[in-house]
């Protein structure tokens, strides 16, 4: 792709750059240090063993858990699979209840129906307006024979945050299992599992500058220990619980990318808020008629989802060339497309087609964010024109 036509990149919600001291801290174990974790014999394997071991460490870090309470899995859906299979199949002869929202990540909401066609039941929660769940209607739908909670710690599409804390100490007075799909909240909010409760925690890579194809699940290991039912069968990888060799490198980066956390969180996290603040400013000066989607203030710092009325889909990307963003929609007509998360929060079919996500991230400038206000704002007036144009006719 030529460096001129490279559209402006704020879609860091759907995957995020590799940050280069991450690539640089995986590189020599794609090389040199090439040995399988599990050799026990020679110091190719003790050397990849002890940078395992480190990257788990950062990881365990980062959240407030115990290194043993981290199991590394291919990503977020694997992790969310693994939490929802692993607690349900690890129950006999009993009858189950799940309770998750209708605002998942499809890798919950899939497998929540998957498990609901094997005979579990399950409610998917509504969210507010500004897609949160109600923690009063989360009580009220707790069960005798309630066996999980897993809740969105912060959504993909709206940015929405989650009561994390609360949510955990409803579930804890119910004795029933806490899980949070976090692999949008890590590294950006501020995640401590013994302090919010949570007893599983979803994690990926790609979201947070690190590596595709590498993630991991936090297990807590006491008050209360909790066991999780294998779905994958094999050697004693990961204390069986998720066998197969241990991809080192990606490894290696999910550690680095937590690491970089640790170091500059707050400072980084004021200066994407300002960029996001500027974007927002920016595109109501110049745009009437625009609604921001999610919540006012519990929203993550990168995010803003916007919906424009009065625009058609096609013609609105079609004006968007210049920008790389997610639309809230598939595509014009099939109203099946449409974002579950903006039915969820009451936006109507036509507006989402007018929606827009934007998510900035770590590498983005003063300049892109400039840039990118402009041909919103160009786009939106052409599409307006065209429709009102359209209507005279
Ligand atoms: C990206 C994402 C996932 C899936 O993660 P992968 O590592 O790509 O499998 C799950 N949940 C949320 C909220 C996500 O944003």
């Amino acid at each position: 792709m030529d460096i001129l036509m490279k559209p402006i990149y704020l879609d860091h919600h759907a995957t995020t750059p590799l940050d280069p001291r991450v690539f640089t801290a995986m590189e020599p174990y794609f090389k040199e240090r090439f040995g399988n974790a599990s050799s026990a014999t020679h110091p190719y394997g003790w050397q990849a063993a002890d940078a395992v071991d480190k990257a788990r460490d950062q990881v365990a870090k980062l959240i407030g858990a115990k290194s043993k309470e981290i199991i590394f899995t291919s990503g977020a859906t694997e992790s969310n699979n693994l939490a929802l299979f692993g607690v349900s199949k690890n129950i006999k002869n009993e009858p189950q209840h799940i309770i998750t929202t209708q605002v998942e990540h499809p890798s919950v909401l899939r497998t929540a129906e998957e498990l609901q066609e094997q005979g579990v039941e399950v409610t998917y929660l509504p969210v507010t307006s500004q897609g949160q769940i109600e923690l009063s209607a989360l009580e009220n739908s707790i069960k005798p024979h309630t066996k999980l909670i897993s809740v969105i710690f912060a959504n993909n599409e709206i940015g929405t945050i989650n009561p994390a804390k609360e949510i955990g100490a409803i579930a804890k007075k119910h004795g029933i299992i806490f899980h949070a799909d976090a692999a949008q909240a890590v590294g950006k909010v501020k995640i401590d599992v013994e302090a919010l409760g949570i007893d599983l925690l979803s994690i990926s890579a790609h979201k947070i500058y690190g590596p595709k194809g590498i993630g991991a699940i936090y297990i807590r290991s006491s008050n209360p220990r909790i066991k999780l039912k294998p779905q994958m069968f094999g050697a004693s990888q990961e204390r069986s619980i998720r066998p197969g060799t241990l991809n080192v490198p990606g490894i290696i980066g999910l550690g680095k990318a937590c690491d970089i956390y640790e170091l500059d969180m707050e400072t980084e996290e004021f200066r994407l808020k300002a960029l996001r603040d500027k974007l927002e400013f920016g595109l109501r000066q110049g745009i009437d008629n625009i609604t921001i989607n999610g919540h006012p203030s519990e929203r993550l710092s990168v995010n803003l989802n916007v919906s424009f009325a009065g625009v058609q889909h096609d013609m609105l990307l079609q004006n968007l060339a210049g920008l790389a963003v997610s639309s809230g929609a598939a595509c014009s007509s099939a109203a099946a497309k449409i974002s579950h998360v903006l039915k969820a929060i009451g936006v109507s079919d036509e507006l989402a087609r007018g929606t827009i996500r934007f998510a900035i991230g770590r590498f983005t400038t003063t300049e892109e964010i400039e840039r990118a206000v402009e041909i919103v704002t160009t786009a939106i007036k052409k599409c307006r024109e065209a429709s009102t144009f359209h209507m005279q006719r």
